[in-house]
């Protein structure tokens, strides 16, 4: 970085400038594993400082990583070129929960459980609830459009971001959206920045919507003799008229794993279980649990665990929620993938997962969200032969599959750097040449987080 930046950069920030090498270490690496130094890391306290960082950044040339809490899983928070970390942590505020209008406005760097306690405290309800809702943040969840375990009922955060404060690669200031649930004034903007990984501008404030909380809720565990048993279930759940507010699973590997490290109550020879939950008034949901799991019962299942209580349904989370720990204490190094399908094609998906495990010799350990056709694949080549080919290989055969049942390669952990290279599975050349316009536009000089999204080559690199 020039000396110029750095001194104007440093008289701007004062104490909120950091580039001693352990706070520089700190901010290197993301969920994904991923690091490079960046060459100092900035934590701004108004708009008007990301304008002017950013503007500085343009004018000579120093690229700018957005950041919430790191907890990315594509890399997306790590500065490939360096240059400069912008992490948004003073940006913490609740600004507005509007009981009225059933809406909230928050800074990016709301933890997005404080967001849910805050406004189930008056009854309402946000529904976006990545796996990581204990630490990630709203601004990151925006930028990566995070999912979660809800989204087969309430969709997933691009569908509760109602407006957006951002700032762009020029310093500007700009507002997309409103509070009005009825908009048509203009492009809508909003959703062009959910998702865009920081690639297009740095939100700092967000209008989102809410609902009120749901008066009760079920949690169900059905256990399977076979993964197919399992995934055939789930068209069959939402075929009966049902629409649970989470359908996940784990396969026989992720239950052997949650067991060596939480007490899950799930037998350790089971071959798959579904979590199911339904939420809706208390009749409502009585009446649907029931259902889930006679329907449950008909597609094979050896047993059905209604929770009696919060402290059942505590106990049957646990098991879903340790699964990243649980994976990371085996002794495999996995890659870990994020593929969506539609629902229907969930149990031809999975039956294709196993093949490319036999095929490439891969220990393969699935869970995730069934009810939107989301399947967490965790890949770890089994021995030492060709292990970098064969993950390459068998990567790209998963792609190809997904593919192939017109599924996404990448369904809530973003692009990132990890899957920048394979987006063309999904995107033809003239909508991926669009998109990388667009980028031009917004970020003529390509300071805000190069190196993301697109594949190398492509001209805004
Ligand atoms: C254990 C675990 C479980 C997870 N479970 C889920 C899950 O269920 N569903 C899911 O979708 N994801 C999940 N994730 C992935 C991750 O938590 C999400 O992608 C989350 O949205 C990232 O938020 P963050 O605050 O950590 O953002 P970061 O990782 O810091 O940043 C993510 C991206 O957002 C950009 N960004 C951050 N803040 C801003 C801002 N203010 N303006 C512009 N760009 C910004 C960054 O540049 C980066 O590209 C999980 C991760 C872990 C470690």
């Amino acid at each position: 970085m020039s000396k110029n930046a750095y001194h104007h950069l440093k008289d701007l920030l004062g104490s909120d400038y950091y580039d001693a090498i352990e706070d520089r270490i700190t901010y290197a690496y993301d969920g994904s594993g991923l690091k490079h130094l960046p060459d100092a890391v900035l934590m701004p306290r108004t708009v008007d400082h990301v304008s002017e960082i950013l503007r500085t950044a343009g004018r000579y040339g120093v690229p700018v990583t957005p950041r919430g809490a790191g907890s990315g899983l594509t890399g997306g928070a790590v500065p490939p070129a360096g240059g400069l970390v912008l992490t948004m942590d003073h940006f913490n505020r609740i600004i507005q929960i509007d009981t009225e209008n059933f809406l909230a406005v928050v800074e990016p760097a709301v933890v997005t459980a404080d967001l849910h306690a805050a406004v189930e405290n008056v009854g309402l309800f946000y529904p976006p609830d990545p796996a990581s809702m204990y630490f990630s943040t709203i601004g990151g969840n925006i930028a990566e459009g995070a999912g979660g375990m809800r989204a087969v009922k309430y969709g997933t955060t691009r569908d509760w971001v109602m407006g957006l404060e951002v700032v762009l690669a020029s310093g500007d200031v700009i507002h997309t959206g409103s509070k009005c649930i009825k908009d048509v004034v203009g492009y809508d903007l909003t959703r062009l920045f959910v998702g865009s990984e920081g690639t297009l501008g740095v939100i700092t404030r967000a209008i989102v919507k809410l609902i009120p909380n749901p008066e009760a809720i079920k949690t169900l565990l059905a256990v399977f003799g076979s993964m197919d048993a399992a995934s055939r279930a789930v068209p069959d759940i939402f075929q009966h008229g049902l629409t649970p507010r989470t359908l996940e699973f784990m396969d026989k590997r992720v239950i052997r794993a949650v067991n060596r490290v939480v007490d899950s109550g799930i037998a350790s020879d089971a071959e798959a279980v579904l979590l199911i939950e339904v939420d809706g008034p208390c009749e409502a949901v009585e009446i649907g649990i029931e259902e889930v799991a006679r329907v449950c019962r008909a597609n094979q299942a050896l047993e059905v665990l209604v929770a009696r209580d919060e402290k059942e349904r505590e106990r049957l989370w646990k098991s879903r929620r340790s699964i990243h720990s649980a994976l990371e204490a085996l002794p495999f190094k996995w890659a870990e993938e994020d593929v969506s399908v539609p629902r229907s094609s969930v149990a031809t998906m999975v039956a294709a997962i196993e093949d490319i495990g036999r095929k490439w010799d891969m220990e393969i350990a699935c869970f995730g969200h069934f009810g939107d056709g989301n399947i967490h694949v965790n890949l770890s080549p089994r021995g030492d032969r060709d292990k970098a080919q064969r993950l390459y290989a068998a990567r790209q055969e998963l792609y190809e599959n997904v593919s192939s049942l017109e599924g996404r390669i990448a369904a809530e952990h973003g692009i990132g750097l990890v899957k920048k290279e394979d987006v063309r599975w999904n995107i033809d050349e003239p909508t991926l040449n669009l998109m990388a316009g667009i980028k031009k536009l917004l970020d003529p000089a390509g300071i805000l987080n190069p190196g993301k999204v697109f594949p190398n080559g492509m001209r805004d690199q």
